[in-house]
């Protein structure tokens, strides 16, 4: 089922939902299963499964160093696929412009729609850890916008090597991320914004937006996009603080603002226990608010570990 469709049906009820991290190639799913079986309690009606860039990693052949790259959390829609089956949910996989050739992104969504797979969130990923600035893969998308108007070409049965409506089961829900802060490399949160319409015209079905900590930040946010005629819904997306390094680690590389008050608080733990259970309390306090506001869904970044998510769902759904 569409998440928009799970929105409309929750007729005006919040609902719980989170996105979790494939893990390490080579690593066991089960601790994935493990730290996910303990919030079905709150029947998210949804999971996202995000999707990794590649990475420069060194492989040791014959005794030589050789440089490779590599994608070191795949299996994105194989779990989607999984979970899907294991827990009788929807799942999103997130589909990425950074790494894939178009006809690479048409291959993944087929299978998708074999899988049963309702919806899709397009994103253009970022920039490898080894490059300054994002650069389109050779035959890919250089935006999002761009990767949403081909999967809503899917939709209307017209495939890359023939744009001919065909006849086709695709109909997949449309996520694309937003900033409440603005994109880092966004001139302004006005033409962010612009970019997010963008998208939203080309067909978008709703936005999540990245982390905040402040709520105002978010209420205006949808505000403004309203102002501008986004008129989908857009969710919220929350992380719970979990180590100080978080205080640097978080404005450096999503260049978001944190609050004094959240600082000071996080400044003020003694070890990273403390800080978890502060990132709790506040997230707890955030998620209130916004459900209170009549959000659609409170979408969690789980990040691994899940007993965080986990402590503020039991307060809240
Ligand atoms: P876009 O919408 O393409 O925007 C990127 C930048 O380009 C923005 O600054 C925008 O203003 C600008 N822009 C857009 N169109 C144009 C244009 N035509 N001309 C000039 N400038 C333009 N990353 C991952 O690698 N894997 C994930 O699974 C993942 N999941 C995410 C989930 C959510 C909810 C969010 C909020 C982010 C996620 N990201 C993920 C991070 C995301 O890939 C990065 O933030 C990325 O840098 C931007 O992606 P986007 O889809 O917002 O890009």
């Amino acid at each position: 089922m569409k998440v928009t469709d799970h929105i409309k049906k929750a007729n005006g009820e919040t609902l719980f939902s989170f996105e979790i991290v494939p893990p390490v190639k080579g690593k066991n799913i089960q601790q994935l299963y493990d730290n996910i079986d303990p919030l079905m309690e709150f029947n998210p009606p949804f999971i996202d499964v995000t999707t990794s860039r590649e990475e420069y990693v060194y492989i040791k052949k014959s005794g030589l160093l050789d440089k490779q790259i590599t994608r070191m959390r795949p299996g994105t829609v194989g779990i989607c696929a999984s979970l899907k089956h294991k827990y009788n949910v929807d799942t999103v996989p997130h589909v990425l412009c950074g790494g894939f050739t178009k006809e690479e992104t048409e291959y993944m969504l087929v299978d998708c729609q074999y899988l049963g797979i309702d919806n899709i969130m397009a994103l253009r990923g970022d920039a490898m850890r080894e490059e300054q600035y994002f650069t389109p893969t050779k035959g890919g998308h250089p935006y999002a916008a761009s990767l949403v108007s081909q999967i809503q070409n899917l939709n209307t049965g017209k495939y890359l090597h023939d744009d001919t409506p065909m006849e086709n089961n695709a109909n997949f829900c449309i996520g694309v991320a937003g900033y409440p802060e603005k994109h880092l490399e966004a001139p302004s949160l006005q033409s962010d914004l612009k970019r997010l319409k963008e998208k939203v015209d080309a067909g978008a079905d709703y936005v999540v937006t990245q982390m905040f900590f402040d709520n105002q930040k978010y209420f205006q946010f949808v505000e403004a996009a309203k102002e501008i005629g986004i008129n989908v819904p857009i969710i919220p997306g929350i992380k719970p603080i979990a180590v100080k390094r978080h205080l640097q680690l978080l404005p450096q590389v999503f260049k978001i603002d944190l609050p004094q008050d959240l600082i000071d608080a996080v400044d003020g733990c003694e070890n990273n226990k403390a800080v978890r259970q502060v990132g709790i309390e506040w997230a707890i306090q955030q998620s209130k608010e916004l459900k209170e506001a009549g959000v659609p869904v409170l979408h969690y970044y789980s990040m691994g570990k899940s007993d965080n998510v986990y402590s503020i769902a039991k307060t809240l759904f």
